[in-house]
């Protein structure tokens, strides 16, 4: 059986009606570059940059970000790389010594990611120069994590420029037409997607925390895990809305989120018309096998109908229905 998926990974992401859809892998860190290598992953859709602050006693410089990068999108070149700036909360930055912060009582509703970002730019910064020089060795992409109002894609993009513009300054390389993409994870940046989409290359769905934002159910919470449902049709409807108002905008939709990465949900994902698909390495033969498998005018007729329950049963119900070659 595992010789039998590892066969999948020079096989296109195709459904058995010719429909493609694009399978990248997602990491934290740039030792785990050979192994998306050996996936057969056409890219990376979410590099989580935040690992690089964990178990030290000084903020990383911008050389330390740069290295990294540098490492990452030389490797994967000339596919994709989509560097996620930090998604750090500011508790977790304040017990690590790195920042003098009140202590937070709701860390996830808190000063997290792009608000963190914002609210000490040079921080931000650092992290973005290094992510533009690194454009400058690899195919590489720029995305913003937990982006809740339009504003804040303002303001991280006028923080872009001008770090651009410094570089072009001091006369440094990098791609001057660097996509930026941005995670849809928090309800209000879903319901507003018409809005973003307009103003952004590309966006990713991070369901770990749309999931737990729009349910209202701890992520890391054991007493309320069986609340915390990818098909509940609230999730699905937005997961909709995402695809379909960016796609109108013409712009792609990736999923970065756990949901992303596993099969079972692989044909209500493409029947709703995701185009890619970012998972850990490891699931890549997995996901694949399941799309190399289905009909997509299959699954879109499935989709259309799990969109008009109410319950999660009944959408149960649907996929076991779900005919694979
Ligand atoms: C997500 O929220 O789905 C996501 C991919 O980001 P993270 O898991 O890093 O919060
Ligand atoms: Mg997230």
């Amino acid at each position: 059986k595992r010789k039998e998926l590892e066969k999948l990974k020079d096989l296109p992401a195709e459904t058995i009606d010719s429909h493609k859809v694009l399978i990248f892998a997602n990491i934290d860190n740039p030792d785990e570059v050979q192994s998306v290598l050996d996936s057969g992953a056409m890219g990376i859709g979410l590099y989580r940059t935040e690992f690089m602050y964990f178990n030290r006693k000084t903020m990383p410089s911008e050389k330390d970000h740069f290295e990294e990068y540098f490492k990452v999108a030389e490797a994967i070149s000339p596919y994709p790389t989509i560097i996620r700036t930090i998604d750090l909360g500011g508790d977790k930055l304040t017990r690590m010594g790195l920042l003098s912060m009140k202590h937070e009582e709701n860390p996830f509703l808190g000063l997290r990611a792009i608000r963190l970002c914002l609210k000490y730019p040079d921080i931000f910064v650092d992290q973005l120069r290094a992510v533009l020089k690194a454009s400058a060795y690899g195919k590489v992409k720029l995305m913003y994590p937990m982006i809740s109002t339009l504003e804040e894609l303002h303001e991280a993009n006028r923080i872009l420029e001008k770090v651009k513009q410094d570089l072009k300054k001091e006369h440094i390389k990098f791609d001057e037409k660097i996509e930026v993409g941005s995670m849809i994870e928090v309800p209000s940046a879903a319901m507003i997607i018409e809005a973003i989409a307009k103003e952004v290359d590309f966006v990713s769905i991070g369901t770990n925390d749309l999931i737990q934002y729009t349910l209202a159910v701890d992520r890391v919470n054991e007493n309320v895990a069986s609340l915390y449902d990818p098909l509940h049709p609230t999730i699905l409807r937005f997961i909709k809305r995402i695809i379909d108002e960016s796609h109108k905008a013409g712009i792609d939709v990736g999923m970065c989120g756990e949901m992303a990465g596993d099969p079972y949900y692989t044909p209500v994902l493409l029947g709703l018309g995701l185009d890619e698909f970012s998972v850990a390495s490891a699931q890549i033969p997995k996901i694949k096998r399941v799309i190399r498998n289905i009909s997509f005018g299959n699954v879109q007729r499935i989709a259309e109908e799990i969109l008009k329950c109410g319950d999660r049963d009944s959408i149960s119900k649907i996929i076991s229905t779900i005919q694979m070659q």
